[in-house]
């Protein structure tokens, strides 16, 4: 079937997600925590599989990007300098009827409340969405500092650390992944907007004069990883260039994803200038200019910023992923009408491999050759239930390649590898397994 995008479909992958292990909500048993999500077993393995797939392709496979790990908290006069705690808010609006919070940039018709109709709001408030907490044993303002909002303001103020580190010149990136807050009014979509998520950033340092060129590489690269690396359509990912800039900004676009509510940022890609470095520069009283050596001047450096959520990116790919098949029905000795399945680019599939013995008995040897997948790929061994129910389940949580050891096997020494998206079967002999599963999952 058409993978339909329709507001059924998102409530479809909130359930599909409990129900198989990928996302819970938080602190579920104490009635929840809004905005606040938990990954379970498969979704923890895809959201590390996006990490790492992203991380390949912005540092590993690249000469000028270096990687960095900052805290959460950091000194609080970063958020200043940044301009966090004195801009970084929403206007938001309360109705006094039904209670209910909205962000007023969000609403379609800001005079009447989105939940219930009435038109009994309170005036618009600015609203701060840093987190607050204390650091050492006294709870006052001198002792306040943030939990981070982005990851990318730890990245400035160590510029200088890591370029001496890393023995680097202009232009160069440094990219960092990890936890950012922040005290959304509204959560909602699942895990689009939340109030604790990952982010993937990457701050690209380069010359004020060559900052354009680096923009529009990074634009086509971003877009090309969506495309080509993750696999995304060309219907289902589009480009929205910003009409209003900052006004230290040359250029900036985000790069959108069609969920089912709706169009929603995934990425954004920016043109900074060098107002971050200039603010830091200010407020720390530090010197942070660049030695340009070849051309003898002192330039502060422009920046170039990647910035994708983490878990927007898993939404994304499940939105994808999901599936209902329902011309493959009442096969594999299945009474269904529809075979729900998550096609998941196989390099980021939560289970890679699943490896099912026909029988109980077979097990032990079953089992020697999960092991011994185990070292190169993500495996998962199942033994429990009919065969057909087990393929099912597997199709549930994305993995593209079943192996099944059946009563032949001992005989003749090969498996029987089952596609996810073709249901096809191939008889591989087990020596043979390891390189069949490389080719196949480009590895
Ligand atoms: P939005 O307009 O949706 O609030 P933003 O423009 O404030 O997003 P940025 O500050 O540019 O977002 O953050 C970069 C990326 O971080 C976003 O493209 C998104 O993928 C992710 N992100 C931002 N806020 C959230 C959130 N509350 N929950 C999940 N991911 C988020």
């Amino acid at each position: 079937m058409e993978n339909t995008k329709s507001p059924e479909l998102m409530e479809k992958i909130v359930s599909l997600c409990k129900r198989r292990g990928f996302i819970f909500q938080s602190s579920e048993i104490y009635g929840g925590i809004n905005g606040f999500w938990d990954y379970g077993p498969y979704g923890t393995a895809l959201k590390r599989a996006v990490e790492k797939c992203w991380w390949n392709e912005m540092v590993e496979k690249r000469d000028n990007v270096d990687g960095l790990d900052s805290t959460v908290i950091c000194h609080p006069k970063i958020w200043k300098a940044s301009g966090h705690l004195d801009k970084f808010g929403d206007l938001m609006t309360d109705c006094r009827d039904c209670k209910a919070r909205h962000r007023v940039d969000q609403m379609e018709d800001q005079s009447k409340c989105p939940a219930c109709g009435s038109k009994n709001l309170t005036p618009p408030r600015e609203f701060n969405l840093m987190m607050k907490t204390y650091v050492g044993p006294v709870s006052d303002e001198e002792h306040t500092a943030y939990l981070r909002a982005e990851t990318c303001q730890p990245i400035f103020v160590d510029f200088h650390l890591v370029r001496v580190a890393a023995r680097r010149k202009l232009p160069f990136g440094i990219a960092q992944v990890g936890k950012a807050f922040r005290n959304e009014i509204n959560p909602r979509n699942f895990i689009f907007r939340s109030r604790e998520f990952s982010q993937m950033e990457m701050e690209f340092f380069c010359f004020e004069e060559d900052s354009m060129k680096w923009y529009e590489y990074w634009k086509n690269e971003r877009v090309r990883y969506y495309t080509e690396v993750l696999g995304f359509k060309e219907d289902e990912i589009k480009i929205h260039e910003h009409e209003t800039l900052a006004h230290y900004a040359k250029a900036a676009l985000d790069i959108e994803f069609k969920f089912p509510f709706g169009w929603g940022e995934l990425e954004g890609v920016h043109h900074r200038g060098t107002w971050d470095m200039s603010r830091h520069q200010e407020f720390s009283g530090e010197n942070l200019e660049y030695f340009d050596q070849e051309n003898n001047r002192r330039i502060t450096p422009t920046v170039v910023e990647t910035s994708v959520g983490v878990d927007r990116t898993v939404l994304a790919l499940l939105c994808h992923a999901y599936d209902e098949d329902t011309a493959a029905t009442k096969k594999e000795g299945m009474d269904e009408d529809v075979r729900i399945v998550l096609r998941f680019p196989a390099k980021l599939a939560p289970v890679q491999v699943a490896v099912l013995p026909l029988s109980n008995k077979l097990s032990e040897p079953a089992n020697k050759i999960s092991t011994a997948l185990k070292k190169y790929f993500r495996v998962e061994f199942d033994v429990t239930g009919s065969i057909g129910k087990r393929y099912r389940r597997q199709d549930e949580i994305g993995t593209p390649y079943c192996v099944t050891y059946d009563f032949k096997t001992e005989e003749d020494q090969s498996v029987t590898v089952r596609d996810r998206d073709t249901m096809a079967q191939d008889r591989v002999a087990i020596d043979k397994l390891k390189q069949y599963f490389q080719d196949k999952l480009d590895m």
